[in-house]
């Protein structure tokens, strides 16, 4: 069983990377951003939990790789797991092998900005440590489970059948790791019915069957569903035509201003950032109010048109920056959902602490929890599940040659 698991989640132009080492319970983070860009740089902690900040003009991933890696002295890592956001229909965390990088390169076309970055980071890492073992972790693995009805959209069957259009649902590595650890604390590990709301910068809901993902709010891409930072989730698709017709933008144009100026941030013509549309909000700005009200009436829809992919409703979690932190929000997303019997105790609601795990809702009804999520935590679990199973695979063969 690997000790230290490396975890890195590469972008196009940034790299998250973090050590978890187990005996200490430890992990170390570091961000590298603006690559190969003169500015460059690497920000994080040290083990000693000093902040770093190294300028690294024009470093490419490999190489901000290599610097970032070197401040972790003595701590090398016994296995790296990446996370990769699409998987295509892989279904589970693999041994990164030449079919692995294949598959992953085969997705690209359903995660144009992702999947290429991941694909750099691999190359990097292999180079820089070529005898370890190197995990791919899915973002959409966990929703293979879904069932056909939940998956496919109602378009001509050729786009599925040829060209793999479909719904694939993200966030998946969180939304295991809540309803996991969440069903735990409810004393019914990996049973029952359950909604998860993972509420941050991007956001998604999923029910999940008896840990099982059945459906989930993203689809083809992670611009479908709830209402995100920059992202607008579902609009009418004919709003493309509507918006050539009348104001001439081609498709790049409209892709742009779905993804990056909607959300939050085009209702409020403000900030992505939901803690400043609250305070903004607060002091009477109408768009703040209105974005707030928005993104939580969405939510509640998306919740109660996901609970359609579950026998009953034993309870809901929620997760991620805002889901962990603004009691604002969880009260008012349930407000909209008083036909479920959510019954929330506005005192366990507003005595949480940020970052713990709690139990609020009153007793009556199905249960709500807070459970802070923990995607390294849950790469570093399936990368060490899958080297331990290399492991015994490996063994398991010298034996037979020996016999
Ligand atoms: P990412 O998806 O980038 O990982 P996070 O999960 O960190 O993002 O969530 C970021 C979001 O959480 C931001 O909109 C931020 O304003 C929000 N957030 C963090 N703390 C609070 C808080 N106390 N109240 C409301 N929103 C909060």
């Amino acid at each position: 069983m690997p000790n230290s698991v490396l975890i890195i989640n590469c972008g196009s132009s940034s790299i998250k990377f973090a050590l978890l080492l187990k005996d200490q319970n430890f992990r170390i983070h570091g961000l590298a951003e603006n690559l190969g860009t003169p500015e460059a740089r690497i920000k994080g902690v040290t083990l000693g939990n000093e902040p770093v900040d190294i300028k690294i003009p024009n470093a490419d991933h490999k190489e901000a790789l290599e610097v970032g890696l070197s401040r972790l002295a003595n701590h090398k890592p016994d296995a790296i797991g990446h996370r990769i956001v699409h998987g295509g229909t892989l279904t589970q965390a693999e041994l990164i092998t030449d079919d692995i990088i294949d598959k992953i390169r085969q997705a690209t076309p359903l995660a144009p900005l992702h999947n290429p970055a991941h694909l750099v980071g691999i190359e990097a890492t292999k180079r820089l440590f070529p005898d370890l073992p190197q995990v791919a972790v899915f973002d959409t693995a966990f929703h293979q489970t879904m069932p056909a009805h939940a998956y496919r959209y109602a378009v001509p069957k050729f786009l599925y059948t040829e060209h793999n259009v479909r719904r694939y649902g993200f966030h998946g590595t969180s939304h295991a790791y809540v309803s996991d650890r969440g069903s735990e604390l409810a004393g019914s590990f990996k049973q029952g019915g359950w909604l998860t709301a993972h509420l941050g910068n991007g956001s998604s809901t999923c029910a999940i069957w008896n840990g099982q993902s059945v459906d989930t709010s993203m689809g083809l891409t992670p611009l479908e569903g709830l209402v995100m930072g920059t992202r607008s989730g579902d609009v009418d698709p004919s709003l493309h035509r509507f918006l050539e017709a009348n104001l001439g933008w081609d498709i790049y144009k409209i892709d742009k201003m779905l993804n990056s100026q909607s959300g939050l941030l085009g209702l409020s013509n403000l900030s992505n950032d939901m803690r400043t549309l609250i305070e903004a909000s607060e002091q009477g700005n109408e768009d703040a109010t209105l974005a707030i009200e928005v993104f939580c009436y969405r939510l509640a829809k998306s919740l109660a048109s996901l609970s359609c992919g579950l026998p009953r409703v034993d309870g809901l979690f929620f997760t991620g920056g805002i889901g962990e932190n603004s009691a604002y929000i969880r009260e008012k997303t349930l407000g909209y959902l008083p036909h479920f019997g959510f019954n929330l105790s506005v005192e366990a609601n507003n005595n949480l602490k940020r970052g713990t795990e709690g139990r609020i809702d009153a007793g009556t009804g199905p249960q709500i929890w807070v459970v802070p999520t923990d995607e390294e935590g849950r790469i570093a679990k399936e990368t060490e599940h899958v080297v331990a199973e290399l492991t015994t695979t490996k063994k398991t063969e010298q034996d037979a040659v020996v016999a």
